[in-house]
């Protein structure tokens, strides 16, 4: 049997911050939530496949939106369908994504019944300033509050920092940062903010009335937050994730790693059986295209700062890494960006600012 990660997207929030573009809203009408949750199916393995093909799950991790917005009776209802589905292992990570306004003492205590042992906290800042202008529902003492109480419970912690944002001090992120790492969390992710189209932050963005941060002043508050996880004894093992070492989120390790995991709900995607999907089971003659694939590996793996083995790549492809990328590696590593050792390819930190850039230049290579 093969292992399998699961994930479930729950759109809904209780409002929409100012530079979100995920797929979530607040609910249109008192009988969505419902209705969401009575369509959500898990599709389990079809009828006729072999036994040494079959998934247990895991990871499962319930993604939104807000799935803490929701009442924890529609929680349990999909772990119940995930559970007919597949065998689910006493030790997989169940993961719940929680927003500081919605987080109570109770649905903690549902969740801890269902199974849930992981809670990941959107805290975005501790700085009632800058979570206004993002336009987030809770303030800092709400977000403090929620840190404390899933910490106290015994959850296995994660939070999530933004970095960058307007009106944002590096003296704002970096005492934030601080006051997080030292309440008891063992996971933090810390993004640098996006400008999306289609958002308000994109519309002030155009119209000059965003203050952002200069790009000098983003990664002096990336870096700040990479020497403060490892002062902390967090090993940072992803370009925008740092652990307490055993940890790391097994979840999203499928993702960075290309293992396979199956998408639940609207707007989740799925990588069964080599193939990505949208929704529901693959299309058995659908095909992924190869260097689609081998772009994702590239994309995902040198996201972890270990890299990735040469090995790996020649094992799910078939061809080797210095064929399809040797000359472009070669001159990344000649201008810092990389550190090709033995069969390792990992990004320098030198490298780590400049992801896009170094993406963009393999992508290339790919394709020529
Ligand atoms: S809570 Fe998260 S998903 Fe919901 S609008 Fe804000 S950023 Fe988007």
């Amino acid at each position: 049997m093969r292992p399998l990660g699961i994930y479930v997207h729950i759109p809904f929030c209780v409002k929409k911050c100012n530079y979100c573009d995920f797929s979530s809203h607040a609910p249109r009408d008192p009988g969505e939530i419902e209705r969401y949750f009575a369509g959500l199916a898990v599709p389990g393995d079809s009828e006729g496949t072999p036994e040494e093909e079959k998934h247990f799950v895991d990871t499962v991790f319930f993604g939104g939106g807000t799935p803490s917005f929701v009442e924890p009776q529609y929680i349990a209802g999909v772990l119940e369908k995930i559970r007919a589905a597949y065998p689910v292992t006493d030790d997989a990570e169940i993961t719940i994504e929680c927003n500081p306004e919605s987080l109570t003492e109770e649905k903690l205590e549902a969740y801890r019944g269902m199974g849930v042992n992981r809670v990941s906290i959107g805290v975005q800042s501790l700085d009632d300033t800058v979570l206004r202008r993002m336009g987030r529902a809770h303030d800092a003492e709400k977000a403090r509050a929620a840190v404390r109480l899933a910490v106290s419970a015994g959850f296995n912690t994660s939070c999530d920092l933004i970095f960058g944002a307007p009106e944002q001090s590096f003296e704002s992120f970096s005492t934030g940062l601080d006051e997080l790492l030292g309440m008891g969390i063992k996971h933090i992710s810390f993004y640098s903010l996006q400008i999306e189209e289609g958002t308000p932050f994109y519309i002030d963005y155009r119209f000059g009335s965003l203050a952002l941060p200069s790009w000098e002043e983003n990664r002096r508050m990336y870096h700040y937050a990479v020497d403060a996880v490892k002062a902390a004894g967090f090993r940072h093992y992803e370009v925008s994730n740092a652990a307490v070492p055993g940890f790391e989120c097994r979840h999203n390790l499928k993702y960075w790693t290309m293992q396979e995991y199956l998408g639940i709900g609207k707007a989740a995607h799925s990588f069964m059986g080599g193939r990505r999907f949208a929704g529901g089971q693959p299309d058995p003659d659908g095909s992924t295209d190869v260097n689609e694939l081998k772009t994702d590996f590239i994309f995902t793996e040198l996201r972890l700062t270990d890299g990735f083995d040469k090995n790996a790549y020649f094992s799910r492809f078939g061809s080797s890494f210095d064929k399809d990328f040797g000359g472009a590696a070669k001159s990344l590593a000649e201008g810092g960006f990389l550190a090709l050792r033995g069969e390792s390819v990992a990004f320098t930190p030198k490298g780590l600012d400049n992801t896009n850039k170094v993406m963009e230049k393999l992508i290339n290579a790919l394709e020529d």
